[in-house]
């Protein structure tokens, strides 16, 4: 942003000064002297007198200069206003002989017209490349838009990545398959020597955030050469020829450095399958692409170049892209299992001050899906916080409000005491006491009427339950509890205002309550329609191959079926969810007044308080001890 203001003050100063040529041009030359003017009769009369000796005409100023005949030379010359119109002036002054001279307009001069000409163009294209230079982006850096095309900024070349395998931690295959390319880089010979064909290029295939550019980085690192970066959508440009400039500008380099490793990131902007453009097909890109191509072909194995590039859609990439001799080797950088998110959180705990109480293991097992880029910032955030709080290290509180903020979203500022509030409350406290006294579900974790960003106005978590997560025991009663749960919010809701006071806040909720639901019946075999598969899970998304929605394997009517089953299940959890918030009305009450008091309850408390209202809060083992004996199968 500063450069742009920069810039702005910039083209202020040269307006002003073409503002100032301008005036000074309408100017009057001959300002000199405050001599008395004479009345244009008189001069008339001059002239017809014969008396004039010189006259020197100023067209455009419309003022006379003369001198009589009987003026001594060294005198001023005398002053007349002249008419707007006068050409019987000229002919007068012929016939009188009088020596005459018209001046020209300072204006009219022909070598300051041209210059002034000039100028301006000058300006204008100066405007239209900073124009030019904004729509561009405003992250492209200073000082390129002259030389746009040549683009000497748009790659990085760092001759020391700092970076090293001890820095990446969590994708262990992916490290072995690399360290061989560490090896090429230092010591090509030793594959040469056997005649082995050394890949040109590596591509790493994995979802934004699992490393990839760190990996790339290590092992520049690792093999102590320099390392060329540039990203796919840089080289897609405006201009047709841009990007197949760059790639040349990027190989011609990389040549003068070998051995050297070029890094692609974001791969699929510009190697995207060429001709199967939705809506046009993009030259620019194609030639971009055909001369990375060309690049790639160009060298040989031995130049002790290597390239790799990233992509989290190989899908889409150009069959050409993936022959052998260009990116023949593929890598797969997926998101960490727990093993490997408690690798991450070692290497990102080193330098950070944490309490000797937290466990990563404890933070590795709840952060199921979180990449490490997430864990990264995870601890991050809780350090932030520990600064915050001017604490000495990193607290398990700390963690858990990290991993809320990053799961659900930044705190806000607390709801204004309203009908709102109360509502909110009373949904929450819903969820929240199903999920204590339902035997099947997992324990409260919290509940709070703190909104988060993203219009959550308030949640209620269950605890991580390790046993379940690695047992993978989602029975049917604890679906019919989650489902249960996830109608609590609304039956308090209704409970307590009624049917016409519902709110739209439950909309999330009751989308939930449909997958699962449907879940039940047409996967799990967890309905009167017995144990069939009739839907398969989802494909994946479209966009990244997989099929248009489910295809429905059944008939009419069992679709019929299938949405009466799923009826079914709902109202008989949604009856439930009613029943036992009417029946526990007054204990509802009581936890919506602690919770308006002190917008979070914590699951240990909210128990506490279930208690005293005479309800019990176990619940039953996810794994039954001791295990029953089961029938041996012959
Ligand atoms: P990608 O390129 O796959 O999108 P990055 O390499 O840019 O991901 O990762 C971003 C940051 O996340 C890294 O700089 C690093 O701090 C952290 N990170 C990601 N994956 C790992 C990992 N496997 N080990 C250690 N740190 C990681
Ligand atoms: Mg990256
Ligand atoms: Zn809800």
């Amino acid at each position: 942003m500063n450069h742009n203001f920069g810039h702005r003050r910039w083209v202020g100063k040269l307006s002003a000064l073409a503002v100032g040529l301008l005036l000074s041009q309408s100017l009057p030359v001959l300002a000199q002297s405050d001599e008395e003017k004479v009345p244009y009769s008189k001069f008339i009369e001059y002239v017809e007198t014969g008396q004039l000796k010189t006259v020197k005409i100023y067209e455009k100023q419309k003022i006379a200069e003369f001198k009589l005949k009987k003026q001594p030379d060294e005198e001023a010359f005398s002053k007349v206003v002249l008419f707007d119109k006068n050409p019987e002036l000229y002919g007068l002054l012929r016939d009188k002989k009088v020596d005459f001279e018209q001046v020209p307009d300072p204006g009219e001069n022909p070598l300051l017209g041209i210059l002034t000409q000039f100028f301006f163009i000058i300006v204008i294209i100066f405007l239209f490349l900073v124009f030019l230079r904004r729509t561009a982006g405003s992250n492209s850096g200073p000082g390129q838009i002259l030389n746009f095309g040549k683009s000497k900024a748009r790659f990085q070349m760092e001759s020391e990545t700092g970076v090293t395998f001890v820095d990446v931690a969590g994708i262990e295959e992916a490290k072995e398959e690399l360290q061989e390319v560490v090896t090429f880089l230092k010591q090509p010979e030793r594959f040469t020597a056997v005649g082995a064909r050394i890949p040109r290029g590596v591509l790493l295939i994995g979802p934004p955030g699992t490393g990839k550019t760190l990996l790339a980085k290590a092992i520049s690192g690792e093999a102590g050469v320099p390392f060329f970066s540039i990203s796919g959508s840089e080289f897609v440009e405006m201009f047709v020829g841009v990007g197949a400039s760059r790639v040349r500008d990027l190989f011609k380099k990389a040549k003068e450095n070998a051995p050297c490793l070029v890094f692609i990131d974001e791969i699929d902007a510009v190697g995207r399958q060429r001709g199967a453009g939705i809506g046009g097909g993009n030259d620019e890109r194609e030639q971009t692409l055909n001369q990375l191509l060309t690049e790639m072909d160009g060298f040989e194995g031995n130049t002790g170049i290597i390239i790799i590039a990233a992509t989290n859609r190989p899908d889409i990439l150009d069959s050409a892209l993936l022959r052998p001799g260009r990116f023949d080797r593929q890598v797969t950088v997926d998101l960490p299992a727990f093993e490997g998110r408690l690798g991450i959180l070692e290497v990102h705990s080193r330098e950070k001050k944490i309490a000797s109480q937290v466990s990563l293991e404890a933070i590795a097992r709840r952060t199921p899906g979180f990449s490490g880029a997430a864990l990264a910032n995870l601890l991050n955030e809780a350090a932030i916080l520990t600064a915050r709080r001017r604490k000495d290290a990193i607290t398990d509180l700390e963690v858990d409000d990290a991993i809320d903020r990053i799961t659900i979203g930044l705190a806000m500022a607390p709801h204004v005491d309203s009908k709102k509030k109360w509502l909110i409350a009373y949904h929450e406290v819903g969820h929240a006491l199903l999920a204590t006294l339902l035997k099947d579900a997992d324990p409260l974790n919290k509940v709070t009427i703190l909104p988060r960003s993203g219009g959550v106005g308030g949640f209620s978590q269950p605890t991580y339950n390790e046993e379940r997560v690695d047992s993978g025991l989602y029975t049917r009663a604890w679906l019919l509890d989650q489902i249960t749960i996830f109608l609590g919010g609304r039956a308090a809701e209704v409970e307590v205002f009624g049917d016409a006071e519902v709110t739209a806040g439950a909309s999330g909720d009751i989308e939930q309550v449909a997958n699962l639901t449907r879940q039940m019946v047409t996967q799990l075999g967890m309905s009167d329609l017995g144990y069939v598969a009739l839907e398969k899970g989802n494909g994946g998304d479209v966009f990244l191959g997989g099929e248009w929605g489910n295809r429905a394997e059944y008939s009419q009517e069992m679709a019929v079926q299938i949405d009466r089953q799923v009826r079914e299940i709902v109202m008989y959890c949604y009856e439930t969810a009613r029943r036992m918030l009417r029946e526990n009305r007054s204990l509802v009450d009581r936890l919506v007044e602690v919770l308006l008091e002190r917008e979070t309850i914590d699951g240990e408390e909210f128990r506490q308080i279930v208690i005293e209202y005479g309800q019990t809060v176990d619940k039953k083992p996810v794994l039954p001890e001791p295990l029953p004996s089961l029938p041996l199968l012959s």
